[in-house]
């Protein structure tokens, strides 16, 4: 995958109360590329979407921005919700390095969305709020794939009015929840306010400012976290534990940091005691020009990290979502196992405790 310098893609996660929007944003990232005919510069993982930077630039209108970024694009995780997000961990936190919280500007957040705010603050994950469904208010003149404020200055003053009126009571909701909010493009700190974006999912309108911000955040906040190391034993979570035909029980995986092998042994966790076993095929989605194969699958050797890979081997029939996945050898396996052992245990606890 494509890499700049030692920086691997941030890992996104969308939340929010069902039906606000979640699958219809993830949709709009992955289609409306598909859509400029960018097709070949997506990259479909198992399990989540990697958008490179050079097309996030380009959707954004400004290519001249290249530059300015280190990071080498974005990986949505495909997987939407709450569960996904708070069962989701690495070594050091959360397994997404930066979240999406949608709410339905007309509806406002529910309580569920309320627990996902206090969850990043608690991680202290950077975040950007979108305020989804804008198309909805009566009058509004849809202006599809534009950014916000062009798309805001085509409507006439009394959907403006009533826009401006929806958009400030989630910045009071915000408020008493203890964040201090703006719209986004009237923020000069991202460390002090969190910036909501008005967008719709259905027509576009926003998207491009989504990408941006959030490449902005990962920019501003993250360089430390984002630094991985090719040369390491991989390691990663597990985001589903899925049957498969002709592979029997297989994991779907995202590696976040080092190279993980086809014959590497890994240790998985469980709700019982970690698995330990051997990788029999790593798998990536066929891409879809190639409709004429049967498989649905393409084998590799090694993937590298981020990315979303799942993993074929025996005896993973009792491995568990959101738990830890790493490489091991005859010298390290049984400290790992310890240690996956443990890790799963404070994953449950704080699971249990929410
Ligand atoms: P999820 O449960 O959060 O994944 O929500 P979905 O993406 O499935 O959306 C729930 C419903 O709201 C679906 O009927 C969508 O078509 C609709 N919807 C989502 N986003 C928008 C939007 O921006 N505008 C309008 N008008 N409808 C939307």
């Amino acid at each position: 995958m494509a890499v700049k310098g030692n920086l691997r893609t941030p890992i996104v996660s969308v939340m929010g109360h069902v039906d606000h929007g979640k699958t219809t944003l993830l949709d709009k990232i992955r289609g409306s590329t598909v859509a400029d005919g960018e097709a070949g510069a997506i990259t479909q993982h198992i399990g989540a979407t990697e958008v490179p930077i050079d097309v996030i630039v380009n959707k954004c209108g400004n290519p001249a921005l290249r530059d300015k970024f280190i990071v080498p694009g974005l990986l949505f995780i495909d997987t939407p919700g709450h569960h996904a997000f708070t069962s989701l961990r690495s070594r050091g936190g959360a397994l997404a390095d930066l979240a999406i919280v949608i709410v339905d500007i007309n509806e406002g957040f529910k309580p569920q969305t309320i627990e996902s705010l206090q969850i990043l603050k608690r991680f202290k994950t950077p975040f950007v709020v979108v305020a989804n469904k804008i198309d909805r208010i009566h009058g509004w003149n849809p202006q599809r794939n534009m950014p916000f404020v062009a798309s805001y200055n085509k409507q006439n003053e009394r959907v403006k009015s009533e826009l401006d009126r929806k958009f400030y009571e989630i910045v009071g909701e915000l408020y008493n929840l203890g964040f201090n909010s703006e719209r986004h493009d009237r923020i000069n700190d991202f460390q002090r306010n969190v910036g909501i974006i008005p967008i719709s999912a259905m027509t576009g309108e926003g998207i491009p400012d989504v990408l941006m911000v959030l490449l902005g955040l990962a920019q501003k906040f993250l360089e430390a976290n984002l630094h991985y190391d090719a040369n390491i034993p991989g390691v990663g979570t597990v985001l589903e534990v899925k049957e498969e035909k002709g592979l029997g029980t297989t994991i779907d995986v995202i590696l976040y940091d080092g190279t993980l092998r086809k014959g590497d042994t890994i240790v998985v966790g469980s709700l019982g005691k970690p698995i330990q076993t051997k990788v029999r095929a790593l798998l990536k989605p066929r891409p879809l020009t190639e409709i004429k194969s049967e498989e649905k699958f393409e084998q590799v050797s090694s993937v590298t990290a981020a990315i979303g890979v799942k993993i074929s081997a025996p005896g993973l029939e009792s491995a568990l979502a959101g738990s830890p996945v790493r490489i091991a050898t005859p010298e390290t396996i049984d400290a790992i196992t310890q240690e996956v052992q443990s890790e799963i245990e404070d994953v449950q606890i704080d699971t249990d405790s929410m």
